[in-house]
């Protein structure tokens, strides 16, 4: 048995968990992760390999989530009725940033994916803009 070497101490248990990711606000469960679980330290690391398998479910997880949000923004902006050109000129910073966004070719500020979602509660708000 491995001795943890973080404390140099306790020997490490074999465990499976499930880990909790967060990413712009979306959490995702994995399941069924293996990791070495140190009794006296309480330190737990990823089992030998299981980094890999995690990191690229992680991967999976953030494109999935970034993929979503272009479909998000695209949604948001059509249901407050307003073009691409109309929406650089009353949210964005310049020309052309709804269509790099909804292209995925640039991240949109999570203060601008708030702000869409305000505006979708309360579209009478979009006049305040103009
Ligand atoms: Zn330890």
């Amino acid at each position: 048995m491995l001795t943890c070497p973080n404390c140099g101490v306790s020997p490490l248990t074999h465990a499976i968990r499930e880990m909790h990711y967060s990413y712009k606000g979306q959490s995702t469960a994995i399941p069924d992760v293996a990791v070495e679980h140190c009794a006296g330290c309480k330190e737990v690391m990823f089992a030998r390999g299981e980094d890999e398998h995690y990191g690229e479910l992680i991967k999976a997880f953030r494109k999935q989530v970034d993929a979503d949000e272009l479909k998000t923004i695209r949604a948001m902006r059509k249901g407050l009725g307003l073009t691409r050109q109309k929406a650089d000129e009353l949210l964005g910073d310049e020309a052309g940033d709804f269509a790099r966004y909804e292209a995925g070719e640039a991240h949109a500020p999570v203060a601008l994916l708030k702000l869409l979602r305000l505006l979708g509660k309360h579209p009478e708000l979009l006049d305040a803009l103009r």
